[in-house]
């Protein structure tokens, strides 16, 4: 039995305090691992989830709550809770009295929050040498500090207020799970560990498992928050709509002698529709093996 910290103590205050919304309807509790589908993505493969919870049961909440309050030092993803149809907003203290936030690096943004292709990607990439610093953005708890096969090296720092923070591809890990760390403290190492192509940092914000846009809270040409406090509302997973559109969508893997055209002819659409799902053109070539969404 882990003794609670006091910062654990403080998180699960806030849960207590209603910060959780779940909707609630009766759940299968066994279906629970089966409901979070992790992908990799094409371009730096971090772990990528379509599938949110969007119906739970006051017994998967008291789940949910035990399971934030054993601060799990293994699990990568914490159940996400689809936050879509949230009425109210929480009121999400970043800073408060001298904490201050820190940009995770000195580093331009390489690719967005947002749908990726066929994927989404919860994450913001940001350009980062191998061995370049990388540092804690708030006060908080390291939770994971280890290797994964889609992240690579990578660290996930517990904050008191609902939210964690995901630091991943990283070469060297220079935390362990559960110590403390301030804003600004060296957490790892820049690098291109896991599914990654080439060096870069990917950051991901959660609130209660659920990701958010960076960019919602972060200015990232300025490297400062855009406010203090952050008031959580239903536009914040304006995503998720998007997260649905793409748990309709079906692929198709090219054969050999294969066209855009006698593809489009099999499943009842048009070579434009393709290509703008695919982001290609027309006249772009495509290969046996290629995984193109055709809807
Ligand atoms: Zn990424």
């Amino acid at each position: 039995m882990t003794v609670l910290k006091p910062i654990t103590k403080i998180f699960f205050f806030i849960l207590l305090c209603g910060a959780l919304h779940p909707t609630f309807a009766q759940t299968d509790t066994n279906t629970r691992a089966s409901n979070i589908t992790v992908f990799e993505s094409p371009n730096d493969s971090a772990d990528l989830a379509t599938d949110f919870w969007t119906e739970i049961s006051e017994e998967d909440e008291r789940w949910l709550f035990g399971e934030y309050e054993s601060f799990d030092i293994e699990t990568t993803h914490y159940p996400m809770v689809d936050f879509s149809n949230k009425k109210d907003t929480t009121f999400i203290t970043l800073l408060s009295g001298d904490e201050r936030y820190v940009h995770p690096c000195d580093c331009p943004v390489t690719s967005r929050f947002g749908v990726r292709r066929y994927r989404f990607h919860y994450g913001i990439d940001t350009k980062l040498r191998t061995g370049d610093p990388v540092y804690s953005v708030f006060d908080g708890v390291v939770r994971i500090a280890r290797r994964s096969t889609t992240y690579g090296f990578f660290v996930v720092v517990r904050h008191s207020n609902g939210l964690e923070t995901y630091y991943a591809h990283l070469s060297r890990l220079l935390v362990v799970p559960e110590q403390e760390v301030k804003a600004g403290e060296l957490i790892g190492l820049g690098g291109n560990t896991g599914r990654s192509r080439g060096s870069h940092l990917h950051f991901e914000i959660r609130y209660l498992g659920a990701p958010l846009n960076p960019e919602d809270l972060i200015d990232f040409e300025t490297g400062k928050l855009w406010n203090p406090i952050l008031e959580l509302n239903t536009h914040h997973f304006r995503h998720l709509s998007e997260v649905a559109k793409l748990k309709q969508a079906a692929f198709h893997t090219v054969r050999s002698g294969e066209t855009l055209s006698s593809i489009a002819r099999r499943y009842g659409t048009s070579v434009n529709a393709i290509c703008r799902l695919n982001g290609i053109k027309s006249t772009s070539v495509i290969r046996p093996g290629q995984r193109l969404r055709v809807r």
